[in-house]
């Protein structure tokens, strides 16, 4: 069983670490789904007070008029022993021991946002306190809300606190701490005009009384305090906060606290309701309904924290996952991604993409058809060679850019390209001398000496009465030339025949069976050796998207951490 001090530190835990990634407030986030306290009332109600008071520390800037300009929004860490300290979300290495610069720096960073005006900002500071003597909780306080524009201000700013401090109390988490000053009549107050407008039952409603010291003499606040006059599901607190006089003359928190318990317990009015008023006990009551309010709702944090956890994942799949930072890892990425587009490639390769029918029109029908056409024109059968070799760079743009793994890296992208590209130049150079070799082949025999031979032997058979010596007198006539004529068309039809065949074997052979077997070949052999450096700069990613996986990366991570987190508290 959890204690209530685990619950809600690790509310607290995980509130801070959504903080540090900047995750507070968008719907559906952690952030929202997390109890927190918000401070709630009109301009010097006495709202920052009260929040010191809990906290048991000076720290925030006080006084009259529009002080609290931003939201603060107040995490209470408690520690088991050590010193006291806070820290600063926008300055997040510097740790304050002195309170009186942590004010400082709380009035300096709204400045910062506002300007010296008084003008409100709805950019909230992030502050956090680590102490043995605080109870865990995290507290919001926000700018008071005022009647009227005062001089500086714009008219618009009676509108602008009121929507901001409901955009915060508006939220089914929020816990309100509703400060009302006691000399003032319960009836205007606008910390219960608001929490009434967003919690009507009360349910998440804590009324606050200030300045009980205040009340006219002869008048008390039971009526308020007793819930008679405005009815919550909790009890009312009475509080009696330092006085200005109090704070100038520097009457410290500790000498505060017990001034406030001796006039609770001195009181004619309320001394029969002394243990249930001031600070301390209001600090508890809180720590208690958060806790209860934190154990009701985790199964609900952790059904959000599993559904953003499955989302994160899918969205880093989709991605690419983070690289090893070693070289055996960036090598084996690279690989990975080659693979990839050579598979990519076969297929096409194989008909089995669209796009890959083409390799096979080229060789069933045009290559065919052109050599029919024009058999002994070298030209036209490079022409072919060539074209085979274009429609090979085209599957390899295709590919290249079906293969989605290697959007991520657009230097290895276009290395693979280039390196494909060359592939393919190389294996044109090779069918094109093969190609070229086939055809001096069968032109090789077209020599003066076939034809001497082919002008011999047909008269063999026809005039055996002749001596070789003596030259037949038709030798050279007509009818003998039309032999011959028709003996190389013969022959060249022949040869055509087999070039036919062979060409496209060639250029088959040469280009398209090669650019399958091993068209990265080559680039798996260059960048097996290369070093570390130049693996990562072909892993160069797209900033942007690196950016983004980071991101994701970590809110995963903050999410992972939650969830380990709500596993050990042993919530149950
Ligand atoms: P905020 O504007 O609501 O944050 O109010 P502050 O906490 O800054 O208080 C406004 C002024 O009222 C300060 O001068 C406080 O000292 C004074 N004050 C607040 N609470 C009490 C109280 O309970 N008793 C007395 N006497 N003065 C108080
Ligand atoms: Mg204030």
């Amino acid at each position: 069983m959890a204690t209530m001090e685990s619950l809600i530190g690790l509310v607290n835990r995980i509130q801070r670490a959504c903080t540090v990634l900047g995750d507070h407030g968008g719907e559906g986030s952690l952030w929202e789904a997390l109890p927190s306290v918000a401070v709630v009332g009109g301009q010097s109600s006495g709202k920052s007070s009260v929040l010191e008071s809990i906290v048991g520390r000076d720290f925030l800037p006080r006084g009259s008029g529009i002080v609290t300009r931003r939201p603060l929004v107040l995490q209470l860490h408690k520690t088991e022993s050590g010193s006291e300290y806070a820290e600063f979300l926008h300055a997040p290495r510097r740790k304050y021991n002195d309170f009186a610069a942590v004010r400082k720096e709380i009035a300096d960073e709204t400045d910062r946002i506002t300007g010296k005006t008084k003008q409100i900002s709805n950019v909230p500071i992030h502050l956090s306190i680590y102490s043995p003597h605080v109870v865990n909780l995290t507290l919001i306080d926000l700018p008071g809300l005022t009647k009227v524009a005062v001089e500086g201000q714009p008219e618009s700013i009676v509108r602008d606190i009121e929507d901001m401090v409901r955009s915060y109390v508006e939220k089914p988490n929020c816990i309100i701490l509703a400060i009302s000053p006691a000399n003032q009549d319960i009836a205007t107050s606008d910390a219960i005009k608001l929490a009434r407008e967003v919690d009507p039952a009360g349910e998440r409603t804590f009324g606050v009384v200030t300045k009980l010291d205040l009340m006219d003499k002869g008048t008390n606040a039971l009526d308020v305090l007793e819930g008679r006059s405005y009815r919550l599901q909790h009890p009312w607190v009475g509080i009696v906060n330092r006085s200005q006089a109090d704070i100038n003359k520097n009457v410290d928190m500790i000498a505060a606290r017990r001034k406030e318990q001796e006039y609770f317990a001195n009181s004619p009015d309320y001394g029969h309701l002394a243990h249930k008023m001031g600070s301390e006990y209001l600090a508890k009551l809180l720590s208690k309904h958060l806790e209860s309010a934190i154990r009701a709702r985790i199964p609900s944090i952790v059904a959000l924290i599993n559904k953003t956890i499955d989302e994160l994942e899918a969205e880093l799949d989709r991605l690419g996952r983070p690289i090893g930072a070693d070289g055996g890892a960036q090598l084996y990425t690279i690989l990975e991604m080659c693979r990839a587009f050579d598979r990519i490639f076969k297929e096409h390769l194989d008909g089995g993409r669209p796009g890959g029918d083409r390799i096979y029109g080229v060789f069933d029908n045009q290559l065919p058809a052109a050599l029919k056409k024009l058999p002994f024109d070298r030209h036209l059968s490079l022409h072919n060679v060539r074209k085979v070799h274009f429609v090979l760079k085209e599957l390899v743009r295709k590919s290249i850019g079906e293969t989605e793994e290697l959007k991520r890296f657009p230097t290895l992208q276009s290395d693979i390209a280039a390196a494909a590209n060359e592939a393919l130049e190389r294996f044109r150079d090779d069918s094109r001398k093969t190609v070229l070799r086939l055809v001096e082949m069968e032109s090789a025999y077209l020599t003066v000496d076939f034809f001497r031979k082919l002008s011999h032997e047909p008269d063999k058979g026809s005039n055996p009465g002749s001596t070789p010596n003596t030259p037949a007198p038709d030798r050279y006539g007509d009818h003998h030339l039309r032999k011959i004529g028709s003996n190389v068309s013969a022959y060249v039809g022949m040869v055509c025949d087999t070039l036919r065949n062979t060409i496209p074997k060639a250029v088959v052979h040469c280009q398209v069976r090669e650019a399958k077997k091993s068209l990265l070949n080559y680039f798996y052999a260059q960048v097996g050796g290369r070093e570390k450096k130049q693996l990562s700069a072909m892993l160069d990613e797209d900033p942007t998207l690196m950016e983004k996986r980071n991101a994701i990366a970590k809110r995963l991570e903050l999410y992972k951490h939650a969830r380990d987190e709500i596993d050990s508290v042993g919530w149950k």
